[in-house]
């Protein structure tokens, strides 16, 4: 992977290039972006060629830096991540602060790269403050947050800030494509679920349970003209069968709905994401009319925030479902 096989981010991934083709190295980025981006994957790209020892292109992928950078066994990188914990404690900071301060290894400089940096403690973070102010020449940190936020002031004025961008649904399309080898069609309909998020548009496309689940929510509304009252109230089992997953299912519906709106205000199917499922869009955008298609998606949401408050979770479901 290098910077070439990155699709979309190209702000971010040209500038990145430039500091390494300049040679004049900081001391301490920040990548910003939700879950599933590619902070990960442009961080290492990023890492690799600081450290990259080819006079040509970098990271070139031959030399021994990179290959060690590849095989996971670089001397000189070092990485904190928060693994199964919900923070990054102020321990594992002060483990790399011992550690900044030894030379490198084998490069000329040193990585460190700060997985989910946005879930280290208020502590922690206090602890990093003065090396971050002043690292080792040599050092060089690579922050990854999924929301500025939650760094403090002080750490964010201290770092060069890149925001990555969530890509277009052509361009997680792609991703998808190439790195399942499914078909277009199909991927478009996971990129147009992915949010602009091309992990999120790969975990939907690769999840057997999503695909139950999707089939099941359309088993659903491709009965909803059918059902009495009684019969659309029984359905709530099939949401309190996905509880957990409730925000997903209520995207689902949310987007179904979009696209039959769409496609009935527009009558082109351009806009729509549920591309598998045209002749039913059709079918319902005949059936509805226009302000109870709104009002149902206004329906969703209010659910959507009743559940996160604390209602009865069955007479919520139950009550959206006659609204439905
Ligand atoms: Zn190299």
């Amino acid at each position: 992977m290098n910077f070439s096989d990155i699709i979309g981010q190209s702000s971010v991934v040209n500038r990145l290039k430039q500091i390494i083709e300049s040679k004049r190295i900081g001391h301490a980025y920040l990548l910003v972006g939700p879950e599933g981006i590619g902070k990960k994957t442009l961080a290492n790209i990023f890492a690799r060629g600081i450290m990259c020892t080819s006079h040509g292109q970098r990271p070139c992928d031959v030399c021994r830096s990179c290959r060690q950078f590849n095989s996971g066994n670089h001397p000189d990188v070092y990485r904190v991540q928060k693994g199964d914990k919900s923070s990054i404690g102020v321990e594992q900071i002060r483990d790399l602060l011992d550690d900044i301060h030894l030379k490198p290894y084998e490069s000329s400089r040193k990585v460190y790269i700060i997985e989910d940096a946005h879930a280290m403690t208020a502590q922690a973070q206090n602890a990093f403050l003065k090396t971050l102010e002043e690292p080792p020449f040599f050092a060089t940190i690579i922050l990854l947050a999924e929301r500025a936020n939650e760094l403090l002031p002080t750490i964010l004025s201290r770092c060069q800030v890149f925001r990555m961008q969530r890509l277009t649904r052509e361009e997680v399309c792609t991703i998808i494509v190439k790195n399942l080898g499914i078909p277009k069609e199909k991927a478009m309909l996971f990129a147009g679920l992915s949010d602009g998020i091309p992990g999120k548009g790969l975990q939907l496309a690769g999840s057997q349970e999503f695909h139950q689940m999707r089939n099941d929510v359309f088993k659903f509304l491709e009965g909803i003209f059918d059902y009495s009252d009684i019969e659309k109230m029984a359905q709530w089992e099939l949401f309190n069968q996905y509880k957990d997953r409730i925000d997903e299912i209520l995207d689902m519906l949310v987007i179904w709905f979009r696209d039959v709106l769409a496609y009935k205000e527009t009558g082109d199917f351009g806009l729509v994401i549920n591309i598998d499922k045209l002749p039913m869009i059709e079918k319902q955008a005949s059936l509805f009319t226009l302000s109870r298609i709104r009002s149902i998606i206004e329906s969703i949401e209010r659910t959507r925030r009743m559940l996160k408050g604390n209602v009865n979770f069955q007479l919520a479901i139950e009550n959206l479902l006659l609204n439905i």
